[in-house]
């Protein structure tokens, strides 16, 4: 067993040289050799499968029903016109779901996490599937494990392993020991970390021993379900609608077949138009459109740098009213540089380059920074955290030999960075002798450091030196410069972390400077206008955020500004209400973002909340909308995160917000336009078989228009361009229901104008000819034509009402007739589908249709254009009137 061997055993068997690592061709030989590292899946289902399943739903079987009847009655083209709907039908519904699947598995790919490597020689981030045995991976406190590994390098590494052993308090490891027993439990194998476990804390490094489906975790899941179908709480509620409004349609048909009964009609025909109809009006389709517009809207939005991770996102995304944002690298560039440093002796500037002739104690100061560090600097490229780059370059610009340092003071242990302490120590030994060097918040360091060094000497610390250490900070904080203090002291003995931080010397403060992005200030405008506050909540300083956040709009007066500190002295209760002034939450560790999101929420704000550490998973999972970084985030950041920025931006945020609200826009633009379209539908039908009429329209026209006419514009609908002003309504609210405003009436509406028109155009194809609907022994050609006005007419309405749908208030025009390509499309296919089903003839024949005459024609394009112009006349009194109420 690995475990039980030496680390020089196991890298020898797997022929690698950890400083190094693989080359990357030796890696991909032995991707090829081993196969990728990611545990089997459940086998997709097949194209026939899924076609099957689409069979299996109570519509179809009523359709099938009336197949057998349409045979049993000799009606041989009616059938084949209904087999040709369902399986017409299934094939898009297979289409649709293959889509949308294929579409949240791109993003689940791209949101999956990254293993650090290292291959010849160089540190790198790559997908965790591309990890091969051999390989020599890093582990940071936030990332998962992405192999099983022997450790070689640990320090203070803890390692949550509750995937494997259940076992949720994270267990210490250590590189340094073998284990004797070939048995002993995974629990207790201290020098090895296992796949799809979690870095808590410490660093360290390890050979890859397995992988893929030969880990510890691969031999327990031999099965991984990724098929888990999330539906989002619009999706479940548009189910729920379908299934009322189905039943409601069943009733509907149900009566309209009672009626048909007690009017004594052909019983065969009005079965097959009562299922017809039954099918047209019942809206199946609204929780499909619902996946399809979602699956292409979080698609695009990847492309624009947001990665949607739990679908219901996109919908709360456009009721968000309060963007919480990190301040560094979020609403910063996390490009930093010292500027300025202050030691006892007073401040100087760092000048770029070699031209800085540094004291003594500066040096020191520098000497500190550079030791208690992790990142690398050399040829003008940084890895690793830009706050320690910035430190490397002083380093540099200061004239110390850095490698020297590192080859002398050689660091044997450490105390890692973590948000809540805001500190980093680092124990050295040089020549025999052993130094700590701490750096971090200067707060903290003033309220540890015992002594200063004043002039090469170290003197114990009075309360002048604290007064000159705050003032200078302050100094720096107003220049928007992010400030970071250092100390050191001698120690006798190796000691351990917690007593590093003790009693320490404080050298002095740096102050770097971090430019905000330039495109913040524009998103912090936007989302204004769009009734979204935009609030800083950093780590850092509260005068050096507030800087940042007055240059940026955020915040007005350093009023707005509050401490962690302080947000502990007000109390839970005081700072629930009084959450609502602040615009700066400064100095503030994990919890306190959990207490901000929660008091925030209880006012009734939709909250979005930033985050990339370790501690943050709590306030991601507590906030309406969770953010993770993809760049600096870790993988548990992104594992609690609904949505993660692939460019850790702000702008980004915004811009998600705006791509959800038009989403949210869209779904219901295509749900309320197949609701009408259903309702224009059963109003033709219910009112005519009512009043003593034929029927208008035949079993297989309404099965036609419900599989084309209404569907295609309805998904392109779904597919609509952005609207440019959805940024200066305010938030939606999240309990508003899918009818709120007029959108119920315009359904209503719609529908009943729609029904009356096609009625009206029936009416006109008898009284062409000289005949009333009212009329017994009509000629067949006289029904025939009427029916097919009807048809053509409630076509055409629905066509050109689609239009109308693209916007509430807006005319087309204002829209734009063109913008939205695929309702053009739709509309000219679905005019073009009618003209190809009345010219042929057999086509003609099969639907029932004769050729209309001028005058129809000219009927149908006149009707087909009413409920378009009707609405475009609604609207344009709608803006009046909403005009007036904003003048007031
Ligand atoms: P954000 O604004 O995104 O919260 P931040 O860097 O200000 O970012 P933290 O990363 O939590 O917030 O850092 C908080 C404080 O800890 C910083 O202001 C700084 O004083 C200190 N600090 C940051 N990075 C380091 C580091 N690598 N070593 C030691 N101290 C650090």
């Amino acid at each position: 067993m690995w475990f039980s061997k030496s680390k020089e055993a196991v890298l020898y068997e797997l022929e690698v040289d950890p400083s190094r690592g693989l080359t990357e061709a030796e890696a991909q030989a032995r991707l090829k050799k081993y196969g990728p590292n990611k545990l089997k899946a459940r086998k997709k289902k097949s194209v026939f499968q899924l076609f099957l399943a689409q069979l299996q739903d109570w519509l179809i079987y009523v359709l099938f029903a009336a197949v057998v009847i349409t045979l049993i009655m000799g009606e041989y083209i009616d059938a084949i016109i209904i087999i040709a709907v369902i399986v017409l039908n299934a094939v898009l519904g297979v289409v649709q779901e293959v889509r949308a699947g294929n579409a949240i598995e791109a993003l689940q790919k791209m949101a999956s996490p990254k293993a650090l490597v290292r291959r010849d020689g160089v540190v790198q981030e790559v997908d965790s599937e591309t990890v091969v045995p051999g390989d020599i991976l890093v582990l940071d406190a936030g990332r998962y494990v992405a192999a099983d590994l022997r450790l070689l390098e640990s320090a203070h590494l803890q390692i949550e392993e509750s995937a494997l052993t259940g076992e949720s308090v994270p267990t210490p490891k250590d590189a340094s020991i073998t284990l004797k027993v070939p048995n002993t439990p995974l629990g207790d194998r201290d020098n090895a970390a296992f796949m799809s476990t979690l870095v808590t804390a410490g660093r360290g490094l390890g050979v890859t021993v397995g992988t893929g489906m030969h880990t510890e975790v691969g031999k327990i899941a031999r099965i991984i379900n990724t098929e888990e179908q999330i539906k989002t709480p619009l999706e479940i509620r548009l189910n729920r609608l379908g299934k009322s409004l189905g039943k409601f349609a069943i009733g509907i048909c149900v009566l309209i077949f009672g009626v048909a009964l007690l009017q004594g009609r052909d019983l065969a025909e009005m079965f097959l138009i009562s299922v017809s109809l039954a099918v047209a009006s019942i809206p199946e389709g609204l929780a499909a459109i619902v996946a399809i517009v979602l699956s292409i809207g979080v698609t695009s939005m990847s492309k624009r740098n947001a990665i949607i991770r739990r679908l219901p996102a996109v919908e709360t995304l456009g009721s968000v009213n309060i963007i919480c944002s990190d301040k560094t690298g979020t609403l910063t560039q996390n490009k930093m540089t010292v500027l300025k440093y202050f030691n006892m002796e007073g401040e100087a500037t760092v000048k770029p380059g070699k031209g800085n002739i540094p004291s003594e104690d500066a040096r020191l100061l520098a000497k500190a920074m550079v030791l208690c560090s992790d990142a690398t600097y050399a040829n003008g490229e940084g890895t690793g955290d830009p706050t320690e780059i910035a430190l490397l370059m002083l380093g540099d610009d200061l004239g110390l030999d850095r490698e020297a340092l590192n080859r002398e003071s050689k660091r044997i242990d450490e105390f890692s960075f973590d948000s809540n302490r805001k500190l980093m120590s680092t124990l050295h030994e040089e020549n025999g002798r052993y130094t700590v060097y701490t750096k971090g918040a200067i707060d903290n360091l003033l309220k540890l450091a015992t002594h200063v060094q004043e002039k090469g000497q170290v003197v114990p610390i009075s309360e002048q030196h604290r007064q000159q250490v705050q003032a200078a900070t302050a100094r720096m904080s107003e220049q928007a410069l992010r400030t970071l203090g250092v100390a050191y002291k001698p120690v006798e003995k190796v000691i351990c972390a917690e007593e590093m931080e003790r009693e320490l010397i404080l050298l002095g403060l740096v102050g770097m400077m971090d430019p905000p992005r330039t495109e913040v200030k524009g998103s912090v405008r936007k989302a204004k206008e769009a009734g979204i506050r935009t609030i800083m909540i950093t780590g850092d300083h509260k005068i050096t955020a507030y800087a940042i956040a007055h240059q940026l709009g955020i915040a007005e007066c350093l009023d707005q500004a509050i401490t962690g500190q302080e947000i502990d002295d007000l109390g839970e209760h005081t700072f629930n209400e009084k959450v609502r002034n602040y615009r700066i939450f400064a100095r503030v560790s994990p919890e306190h973002k959990v207490c901000i999101v929660r008091a925030l929420k209880a006012q009734g704000n939709v909250v979005s909340m930033t985050g990339d550490g370790v501690n943050d998973a709590p306030s991601l999972q507590a906030a309406d909308i969770g953010v993770a970084m993809g760049i600096a985030g870790t993988d548990v950041a992104k594992g609690a995160s609904d949505m993660i920025l692939t460019d850790d931006n702000f702008a980004t945020i915004v811009s998600a917000i705006e791509q959800g609200r038009n989403i949210y826009n869209n779904i219901r633009k295509a749900v309320l336009f197949l609701l009408t379209c259903n309702l224009g539908e059963v109003v033709t039908m219910f009112i005519t078989l009512i009043i003593g009429w034929e029927a208008p329209l035949i079993a297989t026209q309404l099965l036609w228009i419900n599989l084309l006419t209404d569907s295609m514009p309805a998904v392109a609908l779904g597919m609509d361009p952005g609207d440019p002003d959805v940024m200066r309504e305010k938030p939606r609210d999240p309990n508003e229901s899918f009818f709120a405003g007029i959108a119920g009436w315009r359904v209503l509406g719609g529908g009943f104008l729609i029904g009356l028109l096609t009625i009206f155009a029936f009416w006109f194809g008898y009284y062409e000819h000289g005949y009333s609907p009212f009329d017994d022994n009509v000629p067949f050609a006289t029904l025939e034509n009427a029916r097919t006005l009807a048809f053509m007419t409630l076509v055409a309405c629905q066509l050109f009402y689609a239009l109308a749908m693209r916007h509430p208030t807006k005319s087309i025009f204002q829209v734009g007739v063109f913008t939205n390509k695929y309702l053009i499309g739709a509309i000219v296919l679905g005019l073009a589908l009618q003209l190809v089903v009345i010219a042929i003839p057999f086509m003609r024949e099969a639907f029932n249709l004769k050729m209309l005459d001028k005058n129809g024609w000219f009927m149908v394009l006149f009707l087909g254009l009413v409920p378009l112009l009707v609405n475009e006349l609604g609207k344009i009194y709608l803006r009046v009137w909403r005009r007036k109420i904003v003048d007031q």
